[in-house]
């Protein structure tokens, strides 16, 4: 083993290339390269094989990295598929946008050790890219069709996951969604930038060629009651994420051309999907030379910015109330934005917007940190009399999500929630507390990462799979 691995004292770290800036601010497509086979290789042998892989244990999924980096540096791209897949239902998608420096790669022992972690997350991607090139990947084949219907309501990749996991046994899978398309944030939040869309819409035809009933523009609560999905399903999944936005309640709120993340995102998404956008098409929610302010500090904030740069922007501020260090996004994409041309205004809080109608400038105080609050962070503190002014066209708000009232919404108040509002579940087996009703990923966690959206979903499937196994024949108790 040693002669094809270990090779990290031999061989440094590289990533595939990133584009240059001043390429990729002309498009929205992704920013990286892909590694080449040789290269992919190379990199994969320098894992050093741990007794106790620190990277599996922080990798949400328990990914197999150690096992499939060697079959990677060995050539043998198939079995390294094999094995990348039998835990993760979408290692194209987590490869290229998990925040990798806080998770597997963020615990590679050869990066404590100081020679550069292994890149994890490119060989992901590498080795399932070089899967869906090979047509290694097929759709769900089933043997033995099983007479028991399960309802999804939400097809992120909470609900995608456990649809798949579920069909591959053999039940009948309807996932229901509000949108028009599957894929929920990973269509229509995160940027194309990031994940490109055609990765996410190859899964979704793959999962409808395995037999997975889609029902699109279907919103529960409106179009029918929770209740009437119980009755025509044998088990429901709730996975239907975290859309309620966070505000900022200061004076001027009210005025023109102030806009919550998700709207200004997935008008740019959509228009990237070729849909017709009016309010992006008549300039409401486009950047086009105009003077944009992001306010908040998180991955969301980030795509926020780097939107407005593509959409040619006269210039894009993003204004947080910590410091660098105590900013909530990945570092990787605070990196990005500041190559692209972003400026951020850190220890800054808005106090006032100003404007006739529209906004026109925003009065900020300055913050110091004091002692770290409940999360461990420092917590800022207003400076007294130090607040300054600034320009703006446009200011997009991008302070986080809270869940939507899933009980009232859904028309069922027995439906028990947390005092947060997320989905109360059963910490063993993901059930609410009514009977045969299962809930996973964002609305359930709160707004989390796509990889334990992942996790979720596969976790309810296994617990669904008891469930029915159970109703079918209590004797098996
Ligand atoms: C802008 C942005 C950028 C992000 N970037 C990253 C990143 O880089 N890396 C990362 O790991 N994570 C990222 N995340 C977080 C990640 O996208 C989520 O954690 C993940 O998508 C959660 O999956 P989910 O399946 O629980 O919910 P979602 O992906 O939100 O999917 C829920 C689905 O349920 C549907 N739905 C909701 N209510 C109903 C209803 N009543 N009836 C029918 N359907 C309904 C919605 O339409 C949606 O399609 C980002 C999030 C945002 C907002
Ligand atoms: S799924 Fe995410 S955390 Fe796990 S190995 Fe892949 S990139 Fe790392």
């Amino acid at each position: 083993m040693t002669e094809k691995m270990l090779k990290f004292i031999n061989i440094g770290q590289e990533s595939p290339p990133k584009r240059a800036k001043s390429e990729r601010k002309e498009d929205f497509n992704e920013i990286y390269r892909e590694f080449i086979n040789e290269k992919a290789k190379e990199q994969s042998s320098r894992c050093s094989q741990c007794g106790v892989p620190f990277c599996q244990i922080h990798c949400p999924l328990s990914n197999n990295i150690p096992d499939w980096l060697k079959l990677a540096a060995e050539g043998r791209d198939e079995e390294a598929y094999q094995l990348s897949q039998s835990t993760n239902n979408m290692p194209e998608v987590c490869g290229r946008i998990c925040p990798q420096d806080r998770l597997c790669e963020g615990n590679c022992v050869i990066e404590q050790s100081g020679h550069g972690t292994v890149t994890i997350g490119s060989i992901e991607k590498y080795i399932t890219e070089t899967a869906w090139e090979k047509g290694w990947i097929k759709p769900i084949k089933v043997f033995n069709e099983i007479n028991q219907s399960i309802g999804i309501i939400g097809a992120g990749p909470a609900g995608l996951a456990c649809g798949e996991e579920l069909r591959k046994k053999g039940y009948q899978i309807t996932i229901y969604d509000r949108y028009d398309r599957a894929g929920g944030l990973l269509i229509y939040g995160i940027p194309n930038f990031k994940l490109e869309k055609h990765v996410v819409e190859r899964r979704i035809k793959l999962l409808k060629d395995g037999g997975i009933k889609f029902i699109h523009n279907f919103e529960v609560g409106k179009d029918s009651s929770l209740n009437e999905l119980r009755e025509k399903h044998d088990a429901i999944l709730i996975a239907t994420g975290v859309y309620k936005a966070r505000e900022v309640t200061i004076p001027g709120n009210d005025l023109n051309n102030i806009f919550p993340a998700m709207e200004f995102l997935t008008a740019s998404n959509r228009k990237g999907l070729g849909d017709k956008v009016e309010m992006f098409d008549n300039g409401t929610l486009n950047s086009k030379d105009k003077k944009v302010i992001v306010i908040g500090g998180g991955d969301t904030a980030m795509d926020c910015v780097r939107t407005s740069i593509r959409q040619n922007a006269k210039s894009v501020k993003c204004i947080y109330r910590r410091d660098k260090e105590n900013m909530p996004g990945s570092a990787r994409e605070v990196m990005n934005a500041e190559e692209e041309g972003v400026e951020f205004i850190w220890l800054g809080n808005p106090k006032k917007f100003i404007g006739k109608n529209k906004i026109q400038s925003l009065i900020v105080d300055k913050m110091k940190l004091g002692d770290p609050d409940e999360s461990g962070r420092r917590k800022p503190i207003i400076e007294e009399n130090s607040e300054f002014e600034i320009e703006a066209d446009v200011v997009i708000k991008a302070l986080g999500f809270d869940p939507e009232e899933i009980p009232r919404l859904f028309d069922e108040d027995r439906l028990q929630v947390t005092k947060w509002g997320t989905i109360k579940t059963d910490f063993d087996n993901m059930e609410t507390n009514l009977p045969g009703v299962f809930a996973a990923g964002d609305i359930v966690r709160g707004a989390s990462l796509v990889v334990w959206a992942i996790k979720d979903g596969r976790d309810a499937a296994n617990s669904i799979h008891s469930y029915l196994q159970l109703k079918q024949n209590p004797k098996v108790a």
